[in-house]
């Protein structure tokens, strides 16, 4: 049977079952914490944070945001940003997500921000931000947002994510 404690977290309660073997999985310390362990194949669960990558792309004063189309935060504005894949070059996932979501061709040029927080359930954990430069491509709004437009930084649409605004607060006391 499944013992739960008042240890119990929100992420011991979406896994149930042995991903390997398929028996029900035990709460009980291991190393050093509470976690789901399987007494039939003795695999544990260990949760890994999700990792998403997100790109600043700018034209001197001004950043390029993708409003999103999808909740939460429909309507909204952020960075093109998106998960890392398992395996995934950070790099490579950036580079990705930005031509997905705005059509344009970039490259990374440097590590701006690592930014730790989740911000709603389905959220990344840790969001890494670089800045990009644009390579070639034409701005068109793609996967989860409709649109893609350059704004100026004291003249900024609603925004979507508190990590985005770390961003833009850091832009706007540099600049
Ligand atoms: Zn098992």
């Amino acid at each position: 049977m499944i013992y739960r404690n008042k240890l119990e977290t929100n992420w011991m309660a979406d896994v149930n079952y042995c991903i390997r073997c398929g028996e029900l999985l035990k709460i009980t310390k291991v190393s050093g914490a509470i976690r789901p362990v399987c007494e039939n194949c003795g695999w544990v669960y260990f949760p890994d944070p999700k990792v998403a990558a997100a790109g600043l792309i700018s034209d001197g004063n001004r950043i390029l945001l993708v409003r999103r189309s999808v909740d939460p935060y429909r309507g909204k504005w952020t960075l093109p940003a998106g998960f890392i894949d398992a395996g995934e070059d950070p790099r490579k996932a950036v580079e990705r997500e930005c031509l997905e979501e705005t059509g344009l061709c970039v490259e990374v040029d440097s590590l701006l921000d690592v930014i730790f927080g989740q911000e709603h359930s389905k959220g990344a954990h840790i969001v890494i931000v670089y800045r990009v430069n644009v390579l070639s491509g034409t701005m068109r709004p793609g996967d989860d947002v409709d649109q893609v437009e350059f704004f100026l930084l004291d003249k900024l649409p609603e925004i979507a994510f508190t990590t985005t605004l770390k961003i833009i607060e850091v832009l706007q006391n540099a600049g």
